[in-house]
């Protein structure tokens, strides 16, 4: 590599626009490839619940170039007019990422050509013009340490701390100040950390399939012991199999629905995480879980605790795609759309 010290000013400045330009082409390819990974589904194989997910955990890029190269690459698909550009190196990818959201079939004649040769400020100036302002995102993040030598094993999780802030209606400031001040006994200094806090775990302690089920093992072992008239023991593995056996056996012969006990036996057994085994390990999605038959019900698949599992929405479709094949589940998922009465293919969902 060059010493850039050594070098005269006309050659410094000449050799950075080469890289730059180089750059460029190279941030091109690189959306060519994420679109095409995007269209094949290939980060579910891999065990990942989005294309994000795959791109931050998976190729180690940070979230917020994970998502103006993911908002690129798809507008970029749709339109490659956009793809042209950049590779022409008449736009940026920031300025890609920026007008790909308010990008419709009726506007993409009049405003793609406006985009080119445009600075990241003017088409930012553009979309303020053309679209009304977006809702500001939702904000959530780890805060660095207030230590400055801040690597993240040196930053034990019981000392993390987040930012949370948000845009809320009328009607959510009205509860959560109602909720504050219902609480300003407990809570004298009225952080919303403690009043939410607070607000949540009386959510979680009735909505969290993983408490509801440790309540009723709890309560299965006092029962057990107070027959027995012995002093109620912990609840442990045996009572955890005999609680799912006892929920199977509620589970009629016909119909799909799935109890609430076995539902939660299956969110302990997989502790709230999508049990999906990709090539590059286990799903890390703990959101928008299903339970879902192994073998599905249609194919004659049980509703017992071993033939359940939780799956992010992603690996369901890819495990329902396996079983029935994807141009099946293409066909079915246009069906019900279209409103055609069809059982959804022994799928649980919810
Ligand atoms: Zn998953």
């Amino acid at each position: 590599m060059t010493r850039v010290e050594a070098l005269p000013d006309t050659v410094l400045l000449h050799r950075l626009t080469l890289l730059v330009r180089a750059d460029k082409r190279l941030g091109a390819e690189i959306s060519r490839h994420l679109a095409e990974v995007d269209r094949r589904g290939l980060y579910r194989d891999e065990g990942f619940a989005s294309l994000f997910a795959y791109c931050v955990d998976g190729l180690g890029l940070s979230e917020p170039e994970t998502q103006l190269r993911i908002h690129a690459a798809r507008a970029m698909a749709r339109n490659p007019e956009l793809l042209a550009m950049l590779e022409g190196g008449e736009t940026t990818l920031s300025a890609v990422a920026r007008v790909a959201p308010i990008l419709t079939e009726e506007n993409r004649e009049t405003l793609i050509p406006e985009v080119r040769g445009k600075t990241c400020r003017e088409v930012e100036a553009l979309v303020a013009r053309v679209a009304p302002k977006p809702p500001r995102p939702d904000l959530a993040r780890a805060m660095p340490p207030e230590s400055p030598a801040g690597s993240d094993e040196a930053w034990p999780a019981a000392e993390k701390r987040y930012r949370v802030a948000f845009d809320a209606s009328e009607e959510f400031w009205g509860k959560l100040e109602k909720a504050r001040g219902l609480l300003s006994r407990r809570f004298p200094e009225g952080r919303y950390e403690d009043v939410l806090g607070a607000t949540l775990d009386l959510l979680l302690e009735r909505e969290d399939p993983q408490r509801r089920h440790a309540r009723r093992l709890a309560r299965l072992a006092w029962k057990k012991t107070a027959s027995a008239g012995a002093v109620p023991a912990a609840p442990g593995a045996e009572s955890a199999a005999t609680e799912a056996r006892a929920a199977e056996a509620e589970v009629p012969a016909e119909g799909r629905e799935i109890p609430q006990a076995l539902r939660d036996a299956v969110w302990h057994r997989d502790s709230g995480r999508c049990a999906f085994e990709g090539r590059r390990g286990r799903c890390r999605a703990t959101r928008g879980l299903e339970v879902d038959h192994v073998i599905p019900a249609a194919a004659g698949g049980k509703a017992v605790l071993e033939n359940l599992r939780l799956l992010c929405r992603t690996h369901n479709r890819l495990a329902a795609e396996r079983y029935f094949g994807r141009d099946n589940i293409a066909r079915a998922i246009l069906d019900r759309r279209n409103g055609a009465a069809r059982p959804p293919m022994g799928r649980e969902s919810g």
